[in-house]
């Protein structure tokens, strides 16, 4: 009999209880024990569910009130002097490194947030220096394993390996000279478990599916061969995702791993690789095969060959049918969507129908002859089933396309030219990201839209007075190019596709984007095409109540395409090429009503750019900045196209984003390190560009002096003329309380800026 298990489960609750617990406790409403008794709660219904369905390896401590490298930074005692100064309890000091403190006891920025390998989770960058002192430091994955133990299942405990950790954290010294102290604490955790008497541990280990260096393959390798001698009884899982270990695969089989997780969904070679070098006789195969990461229902057919295909190097009892990577990627359970077409919901399997999956597939899997099950055979009808017909005119549009759609003219350097004299901004001009405060009574506006309670006309007055609120205030803090808001969206991408023709929509369906986060990605059923005008009205009416220019925004088309679940039985180059004309149409639009400078967000470019360097250009940036470049190919010389990504990490593509052709981009640079801006001198970056002065993620309030020095640090490195002044990303999750003096100590703090130029 072969065995089934998760990864991870997702944790927010599946109606976003966590999240709802969670902000209570931030806003004082209720105490730590009610927060953690929630929790605790939560976790015990999702065991049960799981236990229900048959798991075998059922996960903990994949349970995390904010991020789990977080978690595994607080349990290993990497925590950074600034926050233990502040003399908080385990649970305070964790939730001011996730969000900033400020209050009686200090005043504290939160640590960086950085993408989860190639997915829109964000994870906490733990700092290592020379005064930190890795040791085991908190009970929290004991603590959960006897949480499990009391509902009877023993679990299997999952840690971030020591590797990944290393590897994730921003390390200001020598990465060896961390590991030693990192086994240590391995090792106390191990012995642990083993007086618990836990029998497998699962150990994450997804950095080891990145291009390794030598170095690197060295340290993966003395971490674990010291790490296993200590094992002790217990059962080491290695779990990778999101991609193949091709760099370590044989050292792997040396090290004494007793399962070994891999993943056959984007794992290019996983497959080749256990054919290629054969399996370990006395090892599970942990096979990735139920995709954690994308909504449709598992292909069984495919699946069952896959896996009959690895029982000739791998015993049928020692595999294990496995997701590709923890299900928190995905939405909780079809059962939500009480307004899905039956078609729909039939197609879709989300975490809880994985889990059902994932039982099926077992039951498959065991029996010889799969293809009389009842189960098998409704699964192949439903493969049948594509009842996706193409739309004909835009396969032809896309395939219609030529060189010159996809290039701007004139040239950046004259248009530049033209702009300036056109718009007669300052210098450091000022504005903001798009969004302002989406306060609970735009909120309950939206809610009360979608009971029927207000009519749409109603709605679109009710927003048109938000508008015309936020244009005020901006004019009144003194931006210089301004925005409507973005109070009738409620996500960047929801919005868009719900207006364009081809999206599905989930009622329930939230995925955690970062601590309490949650986004509800749409998910691509057909093509797409753009049947009504969608930006127009608001943003021409935002532009008739000021003489400054208001920016028109829209979400571009690589990120429509990487924030929805996308289809699986065409490239993702056709949905691209498909958004990017829909938003085309908008840019047209938007321009021809007499908006003069249009925004085009790429947030999640940078996001899903393959995690092997080879496959960058050709599994991506070919076809995504070619689908940017030709939303906006069209427009006119002195219309001023800008574009905004949420991450400054593209350092290493930074050829690709000034080939996106835009004219001004802005990035989140306040919460990394400022090394991008000597990438972009070293680059001779063209696009103008705004790196974020202040962070947004945090409730803090920035002082001037503080702004000022962020701006006068830029300036040293850009020219004055390419420097925008404008926060790191929307102001959307923010109240107003802490924006507006953010925005106003943001101008004084450009003026200031100015003066001092004028001086000089
Ligand atoms: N224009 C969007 C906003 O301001 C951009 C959001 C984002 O980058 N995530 O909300
Ligand atoms: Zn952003």
């Amino acid at each position: 009999m072969s065995k089934n298990s998760i990864v991870g489960y997702p944790r927010v609750g599946s109606q976003r209880e966590l999240k709802f617990f969670t902000e209570d406790y931030f806003k004082g409403a209720i105490s730590a024990d009610d927060l953690k008794k929630n929790a605790a709660a939560l976790r015990k219904s999702q065991w049960l569910l799981q236990k229900q369905h048959g798991l075998d390896f059922i996960p903990s401590n994949d349970f995390s009130f904010y991020d789990g490298v977080l978690d595994a930074a607080s349990m290993l005692n990497v925590v950074p002097q600034v926050y233990k100064t502040l003399g908080f309890d385990e649970l305070d000091t964790y939730f001011a490194m996730a969000r900033g403190y400020q209050g009686s006891a200090g005043d504290v920025k939160a640590l960086s947030m950085r993408k989860w390998f190639n997915t829109n989770y964000h994870y906490m960058v733990p700092v290592l220096d020379g005064t930190s002192e890795i040791r085991l430091n908190s009970d929290k994955p004991f603590a959960r394993f006897t949480e499990a133990l009391s509902y009877g299942i023993k679990t299997k405990p999952v840690l971030i390996g020591p590797f990944t950790f290393l590897k994730l954290a921003d390390i200001h010294g020598n990465i060896d000279a961390f590991a030693g102290d990192m086994v240590k604490a391995y090792k106390k955790i191990f012995d642990q478990f083993n007086v618990l008497g836990a029998e497998w541990i699962q150990i994450d280990e997804p950095s080891l599916v990145t291009d390794l260096t030598k170095k690197d393959i060295g340290l993966f390798v003395s971490i674990y061969s010291d790490l296993l001698t200590s094992k002790g009884g217990l059962k080491i899982l290695l779990q990778t995702y999101f991609g193949d270990i091709r760099d370590v695969y044989t050292n792997v089989a040396g090290l004494g791993f007793d399962g070994i997780g891999l993943d056959f969904i984007e794992g290019k070679k996983s497959l080749e690789l256990v054919e290629a070098n054969g399996f370990l006789s006395n090892v599970l195969l942990f096979a990735g095969v139920v995709n954690g990461k994308n909504v449709w229902r598992n292909d069984y057919e495919k699946t069952l060959k896959l896996l009959h295909g690895l029982s000739r190097h791998v015993d049928h009892e020692r595999i294990v049918i496995n997701t590709s990577c923890s299900l928190l990627h995905v939405p909780y359970t079809i059962k939500n969507e009480t307004g899905m077409a039956e078609y729909c919901k039939n197609h879709l399997a989300f975490a809880e129908e994985k889990l059902a999956e994932l039982s099926e597939l077992k039951a498959l899997f065991d029996d010889g002859d799969y293809s009389a099950h009842p189960g098998y055979q409704k699964n192949a009808a439903l493969m049948q089933d594509k009842a996706n017909e193409a739309d004909a005119v835009i396969r032809e549009k896309v395939a219609g396309l030529t060189e010159n759609d996809f290039i701007r003219k004139p040239a950046f350097s004259e248009r530049e030219k033209l702009q300036k004299k056109s718009f007669g901004l300052p210098v450091l001009p000022t504005t903001t990201i798009g969004s302002f405060p989406q306060t609970p009574q735009v909120k309950a506006l939206r809610a009360a839209l979608k009971r029927g309670e207000i009519t749409q006309e109603q709605y679109q007055t009710d927003i048109k007075v938000k508008i015309a609120e936020c244009i005020a205030l901006q004019e009144e803090i003194g931006l210089d190019v301004l925005v409507h808001g973005e109070f009738e969206r409620n996500d960047m991408v929801e919005y868009f596709g719900q207006n364009l023709d081809g999206f599905l929509f989930t009622q329930k369906g939230w995925v955690q984007s970062y601590g309490t986060r949650c986004v509800k990605p749409p998910i691509i059923l057909k093509d797409i095409r753009r049947s009504h005008p969608i930006t127009a009205d608001y943003c021409v009416y935002a532009q008739s109540l000021t003489k400054k220019p208001v920016k028109g925004m829209l979400t571009g088309p690589v990120t429509i395409l990487n924030w929805s679940f996308p289809r699986e039985d065409i490239l993702k180059e056709e949905m691209a090429f498909q958004i990017a004309l829909a938003i085309k149409e908008e840019v047209m639009a938007l321009e021809e009503k007499g908006i003069r400078i249009i925004q085009i967000d790429e947030a999640a470019l940078k996001e899903k750019l393959p995690i092997r360097r080879a496959d960058w250009h050709t599994d991506y940036l070919d076809w995504a900045i070619a689908a940017f470049r030709l939303v906006h190919a069209s427009v006119k010389p002195d219309t001023q196209i800008h574009t905004h990504m949420c991450y400054s990490e593209f350092e290493e593509i930074i050829e690709d984003i000034n080939a996106m052709d835009a004219d001004v981009i802005s990035f989140e640079a306040s919460r990394s390190n400022l090394s991008i801006v000597d990438a972009l001198e070293r680059a001779n970056f063209k696009t103008q560009v705004g790196p974020g002065v202040y962070d947004i993620h945090s409730p803090r309030v920035p002082g001037v002096a503080e702004i000022e020095a962020a701006i006068h640090k830029m300036l040293k490195k850009i020219n004055k003329n390419k420097l925008w002044v404008n926060p790191d990303c929307g102001l959307k999750t923010r109240g107003e309380e802490e924006t507006i003096p953010s925005l106003k100590n943001m101008v004084a703090a450009a003026v200031n800026a100015r003066e001092k130029l004028n001086r000089i």
